[in-house]
């Protein structure tokens, strides 16, 4: 290992380092939070600062940082073999890690295909969906999807996100798909909130196009909550209805849970809380619970028996990874499951989801808090300028950032979503913690109302 001191540390940070989703102009000119361990919620960055990781890095950290048992399993597969190719060959915890997920997911999804990232997840679901049609003799290139969509940031991933602003910009190079209106939005814009009656009339709209057209491969749709966009939840009971259209209409239904599953809406998958079965879940960020990349695409016995046949036939999936089923992250995501089993985190899970439900209602009171939304153990605080008038903060503003800058010097680690307040904290962090970074974030929310006039 090479030691380098904390100034050059920085500088080369700065120098080589092209980070994602980061406008890098800004970035070089700000001072740099460089991690250098963590422990359970904490992290404490290379000068000693500690934080707690409201964002589960990234809304991936499930028991915490740096945790026993996760660390065995890994430096006990390491002292086996870190990576061998699960192209035509197999490895003893990718095959562990597909029954346990099998038995964990949703009836009927009983095939599991592996990749690194939630994007991939996506996009095998969406290539074996279009593939899946073809095998079966017919020719469909459609997608429904949603406005203020996101699925991740490869070009197919895009092709069915719905978020101008990361979005926009490709669109010449993104397949065409049919764009039903987000739900929170349209909800609240023509029924003044997620009401039954929202719910209805953006199925009868799916329905009128699921009746009008022969060429759709699938719906995709993330689980119960647009994370990306800022935290907006569907109206209960839409995904079920989606899923009754999409059977009635003999149309496949993606499902990604890829920031929702683990735990983060307060069941294992969020699907369970309506009852639904899709042809394709898309696993990621959480199923290693924050250690390694790792993502699955979860699929029927009726899907993946269309792909087989003769070899002559080549009819089978022409995709793969160099990393597929990575033994490593595969060790590390079948303890992360266990855990989940000893040590009962979704029954510990309960009462902290209602300590941040009436935590969340003071929210309301601040001056520049427009709407709080919630989901289980992800929620969202929109920052307004104008809460009446429900006028926004000017874009290059930044006004999310600096509130999550002013609760970093309270040793609260926070990234919004522009003006959004993101909380997204690992599933371990306790009561006391919770309280502690809802103060801070309020404190902070508040410190916006010396500077804005
Ligand atoms: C984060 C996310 C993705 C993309 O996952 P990556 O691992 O960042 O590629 C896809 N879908 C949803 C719903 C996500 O939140």
């Amino acid at each position: 290992m090479f030691e380098v001191d904390k100034e050059t540390l920085e500088k080369w940070d700065k120098e080589y380092f092209w980070h994602p989703f980061t406008q890098m102009k800004v970035y070089r000119e700000e001072e740099n939070l460089i991690f250098e361990r963590g422990e359970g919620v904490y992290l404490w960055d290379i000068y000693g600062r500690k934080y707690i990781d409201a964002i589960s890095s990234l809304w991936c950290n499930v028991h915490g940082h740096n945790h026993p048992r996760l660390n065995n399993a890994l430096m006990k597969q390491l002292c086996k073999v870190a990576h061998t190719t699960t192209l035509g060959s197999s490895n003893v915890p990718a095959i562990l890690l597909a029954k346990r997920l099998v038995e964990i997911s949703p009836e009927g999804l009983n095939k599991v295909f592996y990749s690194e990232d939630g994007a991939e997840a996506v996009e095998i679901a969406i290539k074996m969906a279009y593939h899946y049609w073809r095998n079966k003799g017919e020719k469909r290139n459609v997608f429904i999807t949603l406005s203020e969509a996101y699925h991740g940031d490869t070009v197919g991933a895009v092709s069915v996100g719905g978020i101008e602003l990361f979005h926009g910009t490709y669109k010449d190079l993104l397949f065409k798909t049919i764009k039903l209106p987000s739900p929170y939005l349209f909800c609240k814009e023509n029924y003044g909130g997620l009401t039954p009656e929202c719910a209805s009339e953006l199925l009868k709209r799916l329905e009128e196009i699921l009746k009008e057209r022969n060429d759709i491969v699938a719906m995709i749709l993330e689980a119960g909550i647009q994370a990306a966009a800022g935290m907006l939840p569907f109206p209960r009971g839409f995904l079920k209805g989606v899923r009754e259209l999409t059977k009635k209409y003999n149309v496949l239904m993606i499902v990604d849970e890829v920031a929702t599953g683990f735990g983060r809406t307060g069941t294992m998958f969020y699907c369970e809380q309506e009852g639904v079965s899709p042809d394709f879940m898309c696993l990621g960020k959480g199923i290693t619970g924050g250690y390694l990349p790792l993502a699955a695409t979860l699929t029927t016995d009726e899907v993946f028996n269309a792909f087989l046949g003769e070899f002559g036939e080549a009819k089978h999936f022409y995709h793969g990874h160099t990393y597929t089923g990575n033994n490593l992250a595969c060790a590390v995501a079948l303890e992360n499951i266990q855990i989940f089993e000893d040590e009962k985190t979704l029954e510990k899970l309960q009462p902290k989801i209602e300590l941040l439900t009436e935590r969340l209602k003071e929210f309301w009171e601040l001056k520049h808090v427009g709407d709080v939304r919630q989901l289980g153990f992800m929620a969202g605080i929109e920052l307004v300028k104008d809460k009446e008038k429900g006028e926004p903060f000017p874009y290059g503003e930044r006004t999310g950032f600096k509130v999550a800058y002013k609760c970093r010097e309270k040793g609260v680690f926070l990234r919004p979503l522009g003006d959004v307040m993101v909380l997204m904290m690992p599933l371990v962090i306790k009561e006391e913690e919770i309280n502690y970074v809802i103060d801070t974030l309020k404190w902070a929310i508040s410190e916006l109302e010396k500077e804005v006039k």
